[in-house]
């Protein structure tokens, strides 16, 4: 289906932020107008969610969320960043294959089974995108994937 992707993403982030139980700042940088991208609903929700409650999952008390989504060419970058642990250096890699996490003590505790992000990775994959991460450790995370759009700024007709 066309999606105006700013309101998707807009509508996920409200239900991550009514349910939260934490205290965590959500922050969003948004473009005001529509960016239509065919996508299935319902697995890029499904990215979404992995993503975000990872960016729960591993943020501090009091640490800030910021979403946004970037055009950037023939490209829309879609971005989650938290202020929590950060992953190492070495690891960077590996957290988009099956079943793997970062210090087995640290996230034994969090729970989770290391599947999330292999998930996002094969969906975003179908949809002709890129997903990647950038990470500080003890700074923050950031998760971001890009996905095609025609920009709409161009007569198609002419
Ligand atoms: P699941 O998502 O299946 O419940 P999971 O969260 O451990 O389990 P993934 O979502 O695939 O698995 O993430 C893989 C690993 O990457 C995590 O175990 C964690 O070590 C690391 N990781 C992912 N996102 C973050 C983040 N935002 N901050 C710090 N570490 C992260
Ligand atoms: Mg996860």
């Amino acid at each position: 289906e066309w999606v105006n992707f700013v309101v998707f993403y807009d509508r996920i982030i409200d239900r991550f932020e009514m349910s939260k139980q934490q205290n965590v700042t959500f922050k969003r940088m948004l473009p005001n107008h529509a960016i239509f991208v065919e996508v299935d609903e319902d697995k890029m929700t499904q990215v979404l969610y992995n993503i975000i409650s990872n960016a729960l999952k591993y943020s501090p008390e009091g640490g800030q969320i910021t979403f946004a989504i970037k055009e950037k060419g023939d490209n829309i970058i879609v971005s989650v960043t938290d202020e929590g642990v950060g992953i190492p250096k070495e690891s960077l890699g590996k957290i988009f294959d099956r079943f793997y996490r970062v210090d087995k003590a640290r996230t034994r505790k969090l729970g989770g089974t290391g599947l999330g992000l292999a998930i996002a990775k094969e969906i975003i994959k179908v949809h002709g995108g890129k997903i990647w991460a950038k990470s500080r450790e003890g700074k923050g995370t950031t998760i971001a994937f890009s996905l095609p759009y025609e920009s709409t700024e161009e007569d198609e007709w002419s």
